[in-house]
């Protein structure tokens, strides 16, 4: 049965557990992943006898129940009830007319409301000031971004949780510089995650301190001129000063785009994991790394390569099912979706896994068993989505594919690493692939009026486990939510429980970029900053994601927003 931590039934029920709409009674957790699992293993009729379908639901409902996997939370809210919408990231094209742009509108609210995030590239809207047919002058694209905005702000998925938009612009369009500032007073767009569509040869031209062209997004011809260091500049100074803008690397997203012929990509779903098409969507899950680990906090601790090799190929299986069982808002949505077949398994627990195992965030250690398991994790996700292509097919864009004809994958990308927000308070552990925010520390925002506390349970166990676990150290936890301050803690405890803040953002980055070497689509990281960070650490940290070949970077400098959601320290 599954052990849920009280900040985990508190998120389930209230927004995961079913509840019957006569008698007002929920489902438990247990009875939430049978809905689930047998939902998802439906899809194995389609290719098995009834037998496979039985046996399959009970071996989804094994890594779910025993915490091993989870997929995505509108998988989890909704596969088995009327809304079987199951997706969490959507991306939709924006064309340069009103007709086209309200249609999207409408669209993403429908996306919205069944629990799946929307990401738009905007950079076809032509820029502020331009002429329309009716002799009026054009509003500019992130005059629509702000109704796009007030939409979601008033859509509430199931009445339970906002929905989330990723808002991108290309670098060479006309209105760049007013979407670089477009959050700077730090009350626009709160519903957006903006990122600037950046180019090598932008990059290169900052290098060579060159000019840069704006371009008119219809003509095709040169608007205005401009030095590419000064918009450089003030993309960073934006980051500093509130989080945005990120940086989308579009040329090296497009390098491995696994199906260009059908189409370029522009665009991500709002947390930056998942590079799409247009109309393009995609389902997510994650493995909880926590749990994969034999003897933890002691001398004779390994990892269980059996269990993660059996966890992934059931989860791949897993997700490629949710595509089949799904709903789809729009046939267009539908058609590229089941083309494509994009699946995106990533991991939760990473920071809690290296506690397990003594080695700390910040070492080369650690940035090397990133590598070494995500290469393990491709390389059996790729592995099972053959063997689902022998007894399945190929998915039908595959011979446009850059696979073809070496790979007959069921799946054209198989991996991304999500954020993991509520799914990783289900499981009780560390975020997606961060390091632990603070030992303890407390969460805004998650349910909307609701904060909850966490304290980090490695820590516990691992204080325990070594014989230092003492009041005092637990009051200065509380406090403070991290290590430094407390007397008497070996270093190496005090190393191996840094925090976010305490840990270079360089670290954070080669933590994004070992992971990224092996995940098909991307990463959600923040790359966290001290408040003390300066410009210049921004464009470092820039700079050494695209030399590094990460697809995109958000940094966060610890105090730029006035609402944070995370805060270090509660004093239970
Ligand atoms: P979860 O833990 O709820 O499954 P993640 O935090 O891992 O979700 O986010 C994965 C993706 O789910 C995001 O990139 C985004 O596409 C979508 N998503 C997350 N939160 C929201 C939200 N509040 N509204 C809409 N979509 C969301």
């Amino acid at each position: 049965m599954a052990r849920i931590n009280d900040n985990g039934m508190v998120v389930l029920k209230e927004r995961y557990l079913f509840r019957h709409e006569e008698t007002g009674i929920s489902e438990s957790p247990e009875e939430m992943f049978r809905r689930v699992a047998n939902s998802v293993a439906l899809a194995e009729l389609n290719f098995g006898d009834e037998n496979q379908n039985l046996a399959w639901a009970e071996k989804f409902f094994k890594i779910m129940d025993e915490l091993l996997f989870l997929p995505n939370s509108p998988t989890l809210m909704n596969a088995g009830t009327p809304n079987q919408q199951l997706s969490a990231c959507f991306v939709l094209p924006v064309e340069d007319n009103t007709e086209a742009i309200f249609s999207c509108l409408k669209t993403a609210a429908l996306i919205q409301k069944s629990g799946g995030g929307t990401g738009f590239d905007f950079s076809k809207i032509r820029p502020k000031g331009d002429n329309v047919a009716n002799g009026g002058k054009a509003a500019g694209p992130v005059a629509f971004m702000k109704i796009f905005d007030v939409m979601t702000e008033n859509i509430r998925q199931s009445g339970k949780r906002r929905g989330a938009n990723m808002g991108v612009l290309h670098i060479n369009h006309p209105d760049v510089e007013e979407f670089v500032n477009s959050k700077s007073t730090g009350k626009n767009l709160q519903n957006f995650n903006i990122s600037v569509g950046v180019t090598d040869a932008f990059m290169h031209a900052i290098k060579h301190d060159s000019s840069w062209d704006l371009i008119h997004p219809n003509t095709g011809k040169k608007v205005k001129e401009l030095s590419a260091r000064s918009l450089w500049q003030s993309i960073i100074r934006n980051a500093k000063n509130n989080g945005d803008p990120g940086l989308l690397f579009l040329d090296e997203i497009n390098r491995w785009n696994p199906t260009p012929k059908i189409g370029i990509i522009s665009c991500t779903n709002p947390c930056g994991e998942v590079p799409l098409l247009p109309y393009e969507a995609c389902n997510l899950g994650s493995i909880n790394l926590a749990k994969m680990v034999a003897s933890p906090y002691k001398k004779t601790v390994k990892i269980k390569w059996d269990l993660l090799e059996n966890t992934v190929n059931t989860a791949i299986r897993f997700l490629d099912n949710v595509i089949d069982v799904n709903t789809y808002i729009i046939p267009e949505v539908e058609q590229i979706t089941k083309g494509n077949r994009k699946i995106g398994l990533g991991v939760m627990g990473w920071a809690d896994m290296l506690i397990e195992l003594g080695i700390p965030y910040a070492s080369d250690e650690a940035v090397a068993l990133a590598e070494k398991l995500m290469r393990f994790i491709k390389d059996r996700a790729w592995q099972t989505s053959q063997n689902l292509a022998k007894t399945r097919g190929v998915f039908p864009n595959w011979e446009k594919s850059t696979h073809f004809p070496d790979f007959p994958l069921r799946n054209a990308t198989c991996t991304a690493i999500a954020p993991t927000g509520s799914i990783s308070i289900i499981a009780g552990v560390s975020s997606s692939i961060e390091p632990l925010f603070a030992l303890a520390y407390e969460q805004r925002n998650v349910l909307d009026k609701r904060s909850l506390k966490h304290i980090n349970f490695s820590l516990i166990e691992y204080l325990k486990a070594n014989s230092i676990y003492t009041e005092e150290i637990l009051n200065c936890i509380n406090a403070r939510g991290n290590l430094k301050e407390s007397n008497g803690l070996p270093k190496e405890t005090k190393e191996l429980f840094r925090t976010a803040l305490e840990i270079n953002f360089s670290d954070h980055l080669k933590h994004q970029l070992a992971f990224q070497m092996y995940t098909d689509n991307a990463i959600s990281k923040t790359i966290n900053l001290s408040s003390s960070a300066s410009k210049y650490d921004i464009d470092k940290a820039f700079k050494m994601a695209w030399s590094g070949k990460a697809k995109g970077i958000t940094l966060y400098r610890d105090g730029s927003k006035s609402k944070q959601v995370l805060n270090s320290g509660i004093g239970f």
